[in-house]
């Protein structure tokens, strides 16, 4: 994962330390010394995250922040919030400013890589479901706009896990008076409980006697229901090496105790508006989208809407000199299935490919039929070795356990997959398509039920 970092600090040296940090693990850097020079950089919009320091002369970190997150064109960027000051105070102010994170000089190596690429991976997201309404009807700002105004962030609906009752009832009263706090004492319980319910945020906390936190959140990124829920960590100063296995799963943020109340106040305000964000906008895409660009029998989208979607994400990989996969595949012997059982058991092993290989890919990847018994996986930001886990994962799923029909035995499918990526400048969507096209014959002559990379 890499991605293009802005670094703000009045300061050289400051720059200079974080610059190199970043560059060591690949990211692209862009520096500026001052608040003002910092938002006309912004203003091209090739931005994934900005480290912000708060003491500046002229325009301090808290007002570029406010402006940048007051500007729609920009609102959407995360900010961390670099500060030598580690009070309470500063941190609330951050917040209240929009700033997605915090970081204190001098800054910790570990937890400047766990927070940046944590909110890379979010960022990815929000830019995918924007890219999803543009290609729709370009309506990705209007509607960014109009869910920033609505992502109220009073009456959240948070799971508050923790076995024990007195740590519970201090923090579910620190939250109590804005939001609505279920607190679950049986942490073994918590995965299933947030799956049922229509929480908006967990929190964990990290001391549940015998049983593993981070197994709890990554129950929670694995069901389908709570895949995207944010999830908030409650650790002791001694958790912070698993704290960073936590970010790496996918957990959103953290806090550590002693729990400053104004800072888990600000934090979980920060994630339920993210969360609602993200929300509004899919379902603004989904309105908008569902009727013209959807296939009707498996509830993905359609071809007409691939075509359209890959050349904008093609160009979008090319300028910012991004990996990006595509991955087409072919049921083995589908016209079998029909012939010998019948085309509503055809339709239903459709329907539960669909399913599955929804199950089995990632929340950037997009998944079409593209007629027929073939489908096809756009998976941005990717390259050959993501590529081939997510392509295995799926030929898996479908090949390991027999579709089920009620009746008689379970049916035995397998599928064929044949994988390309954009490999040069001049790659258009159709020379793509081809070379996949190619690999996935290769994959059917050399037997089936496998995997073969273009060779290009
Ligand atoms: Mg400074």
């Amino acid at each position: 994962m890499t991605a293009r970092v802005l670094i703000v600090d009045d300061i050289p040296t400051n720059v200079r330390l974080l610059e190199a940090r970043l560059m060591a693990e690949y990211f692209e850097v862009r520096t500026a010394s001052s608040g003002p020079a910092a938002l006309s950089l912004l203003a091209d919009g090739q931005t994934d995250i900005v480290l912000l320091d708060v003491m500046m002369p002229e325009m301090d970190g808290f007002e570029v922040c406010s402006r940048l997150k007051a500007d729609p064109n920009t609102a959407h960027i995360p900010v961390v919030m670099i500060t030598a000051l580690d009070q309470p105070s500063d941190r609330v102010k951050g917040l209240q400013a929009g700033a997605d994170d915090f970081l204190t000089k001098p800054v910790d190596d570990v937890q400047l890589m766990a927070r940046v690429k944590s909110l890379v991976r979010l960022k990815a997201l929000t830019d995918e479901l924007r890219a999803r309404a543009q290609t729709g009807q370009e309506i990705a700002i209007e509607d960014a706009t109009r869910a920033m105004d609505y992502a109220n962030s009073d009456g959240g609906r948070i799971l508050l896990v923790d076995n024990d009752a007195r740590n519970a009832e201090r923090l579910r009263s620190y939250l109590a008076a804005a939001h609505k706090v279920d607190v679950l004492a049986n942490p073994a319980d918590a995965a299933l409980t947030v799956a049922g319910g229509t929480y908006e945020l967990a929190i964990v906390s990290m001391a549940l006697g015998d049983l593993d936190p981070l197994r709890v959140c990554s129950q929670m990124r694995t069901l389908e229901q709570t895949r995207s829920l944010p999830i908030l960590l409650i650790a002791e100063d001694v958790d912070r090496p698993r704290v960073v296995r936590g970010l790496d799963l996918g957990v959103n943020d953290f806090v550590m105790r002693p729990v400053e109340r104004n800072e888990l106040a600000a934090r979980v305000r920060t994630q339920i508006r993210r969360h609602r964000y993200a929300a509004e906008l899919r379902q603004s895409v989904t309105n908008t989208l569902a009727l013209a660009v959807t296939d009707e029998l498996t509830g993905l989208y359609n071809r007409r809407y691939f075509d359209r979607h890959l050349s904008l994400m093609l160009e979008k990989a090319r300028e910012q000199d991004r990996d990006m996969a595509v991955m087409l595949i072919d049921m083995d012997f589908f016209k079998s299935v029909n012939d010998n059982h019948g085309h509503d058991i055809g339709d239903a092993v459709l329907k539960e490919f669909a399913q599955r290989l929804k199950r089995n890919i990632r929340g950037v990847d997009l998944a079409c039929r593209f007629g027929g018994e073939e489908f096809v996986v756009l998976m941005p930001d990717t390259d050959f070795r993501q590529a081939q886990g997510v392509a295995e994962r799926v030929r898996m799923s479908v090949a390991e356990r027999g579709f089920e029909f009620g009746t008689g035995r379970p049916l035995k499918v397998t599928c064929s997959v044949g994988v390309a990526l954009n490999e040069h400048q001049t790659d258009t969507p159709e020379m793509i398509l081809k070379r996949a096209d190619v690999a996935l014959y290769r994959a059917k002559r050399e037997g089936r039920n496998r995997v073969v990379f273009d060779a290009a």
